[in-house]
């Protein structure tokens, strides 16, 4: 099992990875220096465009783009906050931002104005990349650099009443400005005009150190509303080599990934963004998943490889589109960011019996992964998410004695290792309750570890819940419902459900001669959150069960709730 009685700890059972020593090596520099990757390689195809970027050309991009952000006035250490959906443009953007030592922050394009803007504003981004189409969303006052021109759908999705203008380099520079200004952007640039900036002041030379943050990716964590997750250049080099370190039976220069999700999250930025572009392997990206769409993709692309969330898996098994597609170049799905049943995995095998189904978990606190299934023996062992990753230890510790327990054995799951983060950003109090003085990260999951060494997710003590992979931290929507003038208490739970893993539902002491609705509850927070973090259900109660210190008791709640399945 990998397991150490003297220590309580369970350690990888897979080859060490060797980690780059020099601390002043950044991301960037790590990605493409060691770069052994053909420069006419495909690295990024968008699927909806067919538009595409060869190795070399990402590599131009990245660093003149890193140079173009310097002119304009980006420094080390401030943040950008990128607001976009995957794009050719985004993974440029992320690599370029890192390359000029500033730090990427990255959110939802689904989030509201003002949840983006509480993010930008936590996170003291002083720069915002991103769409034409996602002005109105955007935070104001805040310098922008547009990832694209305006085209004609921009032009009237804004309502700008020229919109016989096909595209802003008709319009001329002044108009823009002052359209811009208008709407609380004094100033901007777009990709375009920074990429062919001339001052390659950064190329490629190094910049920053490994210690240095490269990232502040938002997770509600264990408890609570959204926090940065501070990863650091040396997090996310340790997850690359981690990621990629077997070569197994495809050569990752010969792999053609499907990239359905999202590269805000760090699952997807991760892989997508990071670990295959190191290895050289072509990513062909998708903005949502689309069932018709994925599938062209998957046959027109030659896919071998999609990471997806449980419910495309679903999706994948169940409907009857699939039939219509040469899926035949698929060698494997991968599953990860929630559970997935039993039912689902034997449904997808039935119909794919040559594609085997990765699975891994992790963390964004762990810069993703830290078990997996790596390889298709792994893969067969049903219900699990696979090893420990290499370099990285876990625990597995009771919930009421805090002993680290032998295998077979339920507890909280902690892990450690180069890919945990340095904290939560300016909140020493929630970083403290998640990251131990030795290191290690209480995930507030529950698992154990069966004597092979496979790890089993069984549920989550933390207050989390997850719709489709999302995550929806239920103080934030308690926040919002006990802001109703006729909502007296809130609880807000997960509850179990086949598409979306979790739907979150609430519970609500209501004032009763007000004449309060179930409708009126759910439309009230649907009109100030994202939609995946929607009310689904609404349960009217006497009182919300709290322990004596307030705490609302949550477990007791979801209990009651499944007795009634
Ligand atoms: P995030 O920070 O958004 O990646 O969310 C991390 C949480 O997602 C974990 O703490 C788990 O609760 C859940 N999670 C991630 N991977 C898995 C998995 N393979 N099985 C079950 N839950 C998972």
């Amino acid at each position: 099992s990998g397991f150490c009685e003297a220590t309580g700890i369970y350690y990888s059972k897979r080859e060490h990875v060797k980690l780059p020593a020099d601390p002043s090596l950044t991301l960037p520099n790590f990605i493409f220096h060691h770069h052994s990757v053909d420069p006419t390689a495909t690295a990024y195809i968008d699927a909806a465009t067919g538009a595409s970027l060869s190795y070399g050309q990402l590599k131009t991009q990245v660093f003149s783009f890193a140079a173009g952000l310097s002119s304009f006035g980006v420094q080390p250490g401030d943040v950008v906050l990128i607001l976009s959906p995957n794009s050719i443009v985004f993974g440029v953007s992320l690599l370029a931002i890192m390359a000029c030592g500033a730090i990427a922050t990255t959110t939802n394009p689904l989030n509201t104005p003002l949840e983006i803007a509480k993010q930008a504003s936590d996170s003291q981004a002083k720069f915002i990349v991103s769409l034409p189409s996602l002005i109105p969303k955007l935070p104001k006052l805040l310098p922008l650099i547009l990832l694209k021109d305006f085209d004609k759908n921009d032009l009237e999705h804004l309502g700008i009443a020229n919109a016989s203008l096909e595209r802003n380099s008709e319009l001329d520079r002044h108009t823009l400005a002052s359209f811009l200004a208008k709407r609380g952007f004094p100033r901007f640039a777009i990709f375009s005009e920074l990429l062919q900036s001339e001052r390659s002041s950064v190329s490629s030379d190094h910049y920053g150190r490994q210690d240095d943050t490269a990232a502040l990716l938002y997770s509600s964590g264990t408890t609570g509303t959204s926090k940065g997750v501070i990863l650091t250049h040396g997090n996310f080099i340790a997850q690359v080599r981690i990621l990629t370190r077997v070569e197994e039976i495809i050569p990752w220069a010969l792999r053609v990934y499907m990239c359905i999700i999202p590269m805000f999250h760090v699952y997807g930025m991760a892989f997508f963004a990071f670990a295959l572009l190191a290895k050289g392997s072509t990513v062909v990206l998708q903005q949502k998943f689309d069932l018709v769409e994925t599938l062209r993709a998957i046959e027109k692309y030659r896919i071998t490889h999609a990471p997806v969330v449980p419910p495309v898996l679903v999706a994948l098994a169940k409907s009857p589109m699939v039939q219509k597609f040469d899926l035949s170049s698929l060698v494997s799905v991968g599953s990860g960011a929630a559970p997935l049943s039993k039912e689902v995995m034997d449904a997808f095998t039935k119909r794919f019996p040559h594609v085997y189904v990765s699975q891994g978990y992790g963390l964004t606190e762990s810069t993703a992964i830290g078990a997996n299934t790596a390889t298709a023996e792994e893969a067969r062992q049903y219900g699990s998410t696979g090893t420990i990753a290499s370099n990285m230890e876990f625990r597995i510790v009771d919930v009421a004695s805090g002993t680290p327990l032998p295998p077979n054995q339920r507890g909280e799951i902690w892990m450690r290792g180069p890919t945990i983060m340095k904290g939560y950003f300016g909140n020493p109090g929630e970083t403290a309750a998640v990251l131990d003085r030795e290191g290690w990260l209480h995930t507030g999951d529950l698992g154990y570890i069966n004597e092979d060494g496979f790890v089993y997710i069984v549920d989550r003590l933390k207050e989390l819940i997850k719709y489709k992979g999302f995550q929806v931290a239920p103080a934030e929507i308690e926040a919002v419902l006990l802001s109703h003038p006729m909502i007296l208490d809130a609880a807000v739970i997960p509850f179990p459900d086949q598409e979306a893993g979790q739907i979150p539902v609430a519970y609500i002491v209501g004032n009763k001669e007000g004449g309060l609705t179930e409708e009126d509850i759910i439309k009230y927070v649907a009109d100030q959150v994202a939609p995946f973090k929607r009310i689904r259900r609404v349960t009217f109660v006497p009182s919300i069960p709290k322990s004596a210190s307030g705490k609302i008791l949550r477990r007791e709640l979801i209990k009651i709730a499944n007795s009634r399945l």
